[in-house]
Parts: C-alpha cells; sequence; structure tokens
C-alpha cells in the first residue's frame, strides 16, 4: 500500500514547481470556468493546488478531492493569465494519472475510457454510427495516395457530421486531391485528459500509423483537440509525423486559401462574433486566421467581444465530467458566450469546435429581446457563402 501511495505521487511531484506556486496564489481565480460555474473554492485554481499539496504531503485522495481535480475543464485560462506562466493544467492532469494509479477515478471516466478503446468516442455511440461509416464518407476515400488528409475528431466524427459535410463541399470547391482514413480512430486526448496516459499513446499510435500509411504531405484537421494533439503530444509520445507534414487547423488553411484568393464568396452582411477556442487560441496561439477568414466573407463586420484574449470565455472542449457525471454546465458555458454576444449585438457566432456549436446553439432558442443569432462552425459559415 505504501509503495502505491508514493507511486502516485511521483507524476505531482514532477511539477512541484507549479504546486509551489499555485497554492496560495488568487491571481487567475477571476478566469477559471470551473470556479466561476460552481463558486466552491474546491473549484478555483488554488484550491485545486492546495488539495494536490495535501496530497503531497501524505494525505490521501477522497471523494471530494478527486472530484475537485476531475471538475477541472481544463480550459487553460489560468495558465494564459499567470504573469508567471506556470502551467497549472499540466499540474492537474498529472493529479488525474495518480489517481488513475491508485484506481480511484469517478466510475464515469471509466465508463468514458472504455467507450473510446472500444468505439473510438467518448459519447457512449456504437462505432457503425460514425460519419466514417457512411457510404457519402466512403466515396471520398481513395486508394491511391493522397497530398491531404482530412481528419474530423470525435465530436464530428460520431455526432455533427455536417460540418465534415461543409468541410468536403469546401475541398471540393477548391478541387482539392484529398482523401479521409476509411475508418477514422481516435487521436487519444480525452483519454490523456482523462488521467489514461498509457491508454492514449496506444490509441495516438493507431492513428498515427494510418496517417503515416495514407502518404499524405498535410494534415488538415477540425476539432481543436485533435489538432492540438497531433501537433503537441505525438511528438511528446514519440509519434514524429516528420518535419515534412504540415498540420493545419481547418481555420489554418481556410484563412491560407483566402490568403491566395482560391476561394470567392457571395459576402455575408450580418455583425459577426468570432467564439475562439481555448485548445487553438490559448494553446497553440491560433488567434488571427479565423478572424481573418471571417472578416474576408463578412466584408470587415467582424467584432470583438469585450475581453480581451486571454480573458475569452471557455466553450468546454475539455470539460467532461462534474462531480461524477457527465459535465452538465454546457448550457451554462454556451449561455455566457450568448449574453457576450448579445451585448454587442451580432448577428451571428462563428465557433471553431462543433462541441463549441452545440453548447452555443442557446443563442439561437434564447434570445428574446432581439433577432435570433445563428450558430456556425467555421467550415459551415464559409461553405454557406461559397
Ligand atoms: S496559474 Fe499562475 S496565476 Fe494561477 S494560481 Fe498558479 S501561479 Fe497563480
Ligand atoms: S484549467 Fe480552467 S477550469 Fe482548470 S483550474 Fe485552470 S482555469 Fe480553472
Amino acid at each position: 500500500m505504501k509503495e502505491k501511495i508514493i507511486e502516485a505521487k511521483m507524476e505531482i511531484e514532477k511539477n512541484y514547481p507549479i504546486l509551489k506556486a499555485c497554492r496560495f496564489c488568487p491571481m487567475c481565480r477571476h478566469l477559471c470556468t470551473s470556479g466561476l460555474l460552481t463558486n466552491h473554492e474546491s473549484d478555483f485554481p488554488r484550491g485545486r493546488a492546495l488539495i494536490i499539496y495535501n496530497i503531497y504531503k501524505g494525505e490521501k485522495y477522497n471523494e471530494d478531492y478527486v472530484n475537485s481535480i476531475y471538475n477541472c475543464t481544463l480550459c487553460g485560462s489560468c495558465r494564459a493569465g499567470c504573469e508567471g506562466n506556470f502551467n497549472l493544467p499540466l499540474l492537474i492532469k498529472s493529479a488525474k494519472q495518480d489517481i488513475v494509479n491508485e484506481g480511484m477515478e469517478p466510475e464515469i471516466a471509466r465508463k468514458m475510457r472504455q467507450s473510446i478503446i472500444e468505439n473510438d468516442n467518448s459519447f457512449f455511440i456504437e462505432k457503425e454510427k460514425s460519419f466514417s461509416n457512411t457510404l457519402e464518407f466512403k466515396n471520398f476515400v481513395k486508394n491511391s495516395k493522397s497530398e491531404n488528409l482530412y481528419l474530423m475528431g470525435q465530436d464530428i466524427n460520431f455526432i455533427n457530421h455536417e460540418i465534415a459535410e461543409a468541410v468536403i463541399k469546401i475541398f471540393t470547391a477548391l478541387k482539392l486531391n484529398f482523401t479521409l482514413l476509411n475508418e477514422e480512430t481516435h487521436c487519444g486526448k480525452v483519454l490523456s485528459l482523462l488521467g489514461y496516459e498509457e491508454d492514449a499513446k496506444k490509441k495516438a499510435k493507431i492513428l498515427y500509423e494510418k496517417i503515416l500509411n495514407s502518404g499524405c504531405k498535410r494534415l488538415i484537421i477540425s476539432d481543436p483537440l485533435t489538432f492540438d494533439c497531433v501537433k503537441n503530444d505525438y511528438p511528446e509520445w514519440g509519434l514524429n509525423l516528420g518535419s515534412e507534414m504540415e498540420i493545419m487547423h481547418i481555420s489554418q488553411f481556410l484563412n491560407e486559401q483566402i490568403n491566395k484568393k482560391a476561394l470567392t464568396f457571395k459576402k455575408s452582411d450580418k455583425i459577426t462574433m468570432l467564439a475562439d477556442s481555448e485548445y487553438l487560441a490559448k494553446m497553440n496561439n491560433i488567434f488571427d486566421e479565423p478572424r481573418n477568414v471571417i472578416n474576408t466573407v463578412t466584408g470587415s463586420k467582424l467584432v470583438e467581444p469585450l475581453l480581451n484574449k486571454k480573458e475569452a470565455l471557455a466553450t468546454g472542449e475539455a470539460a467532461f465530467i462534474h462531480n461524477g457525471e457527465i459535465f452538465k454546465f454546457t448550457e451554462k458555458l454556451g449561455e455566457k458566450i450568448c449574453r457576450e454576444a448579445r451585448r454587442i449585438n451580432v448577428q451571428a457566432v462563428v465557433t471553431l469546435s462543433a462541441i463549441a456549436k452545440r453548447n452555443l446553439k442557446l443563442c439561437e432558442t434564447q434570445n428574446i429581446k432581439t433577432d435570433n443569432i445563428e450558430v456556425m462552425e467555421i467550415s459551415e459559415f464559409v461553405a454557406k457563402y461559397l
């Protein structure tokens, strides 16, 4: 038993400087997505760091401690607003690994893990229901090598097929030589964010080999979590796609095509706001490309929320669990962004992920006082005005 505790402490020990900095620090409290949702001290950065400090000093995880760690939406707002550049989400991820090593993770995390391992999604949807399995999809899978490979990510592959259809429409309009994976498997990111690092690496290896076998030179990815995983986690996991391979988020690809003047649009006259993606903006510094896409399609009708880039509200891309159940505040997260959109009188909100689109759908239904706000993922937005 003693050995187990020492082992469980090991991952957080690797991040001791973060623990030391965060345990008494209140400076990013006002940015914390989970804390602002519940107002519980244990859901704010300092509360979490203090819990991890208690574990470091020899206390054992209990249900409340585990919930505090798993309630973190891993949105990166604390890190983005930290003057000392301390990576608190990394410490929280290491605490999750320790919790998993002790077998104390929430039951729902175990079920999500199983669902990803068996069906390549964390939503408990059968593999056969993926977009990868539709005839429409298979028509675009080429046997011969293709320069461009498109990856959807689990949200689009299993829930929001319409986003993949929009991307295919854009590629077709561009006469782009592209292909799709016959069966797109999970990149491993959600497993890693739930604390299952070894499972994540195993899942990642399967997708990595499929990407290599496709012979592509460029990967174009819709889902921000998948993009972040392939771009940043794969090299750390020893899965190097080579310096020759270009990895782009779809918004970067669209921006490139616009700069080349390869796309022309029927202009949208709607005042439009961008809902930034935490895994693109805060983790990968992708701010300008989606803005340029929106400004081009709307003829410079992009308006910015009053919050600055660091303070941008999280869309909930990595919010999976709350108090041992499936995360239930998705509507609240969406509503916060919608309120901001209403405040600056926008008519459309463009998102950079399927999950953000789902969470923001409330803008279309709850906007009682003004005209409805249209919510679209960026590929749908571009495809609509082609
Ligand atoms: S991330 Fe930075 S600002 Fe936030 S608690 Fe830690 S040291 Fe303080
Ligand atoms: S990652 Fe987000 S939810 Fe987690 S502690 Fe930081 S700000 Fe709070």
